[in-house]
């Protein structure tokens, strides 16, 4: 606990992963991680912290398809059990669905994944 007028910024790891899943900095959560989509910017602009060596790899991809699978399955299932829709209208609502999916969840996870090995870094030294 700070005390009242010595209010550091929170350096949890809860609150260190969120910064990232924001897509903010993980050091001091207000500047932005990425340039665009995707692209990781070489500092922060608030602090000045580099995320030039903080590359997620293939890890963010990993997670996206876990959680766009727990998405689509179910729906599939509820398609393939109501039966109503033709395979195309099914293909086009689930083609349509994961697209969106992954464009929301991807870079979160990209987010999440630097935040967490800037923490990890962060914790070795
Ligand atoms: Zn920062």
């Amino acid at each position: 606990m700070s005390q009242p007028g010595t209010a550091a910024p929170p350096s949890g790891l809860a609150h260190t992963l969120l910064n990232g899943m924001r897509l903010r900095c993980p050091r001091c959560g207000e500047g932005k991680l990425f340039s665009a989509y995707l692209k990781r910017k070489d500092a922060c602009d608030n602090c000045g912290q580099s995320f030039v060596s903080l590359d997620a790899d293939d890890g963010p991809a990993w997670l996206t398809i876990a959680i766009v699978a727990h998405i689509i399955i179910p729906l599939l299932w509820v398609f393939e059990r109501d039966g109503s829709l033709s395979y195309g209208t099914e293909f086009l609502i689930l083609a349509l669905v994961t697209i969106a999916c992954v464009l929301v969840v991807l870079p979160v996870a990209k987010g999440l994944f630097i935040a967490a090995i800037w923490r990890i870094r962060r914790d070795e030294r």
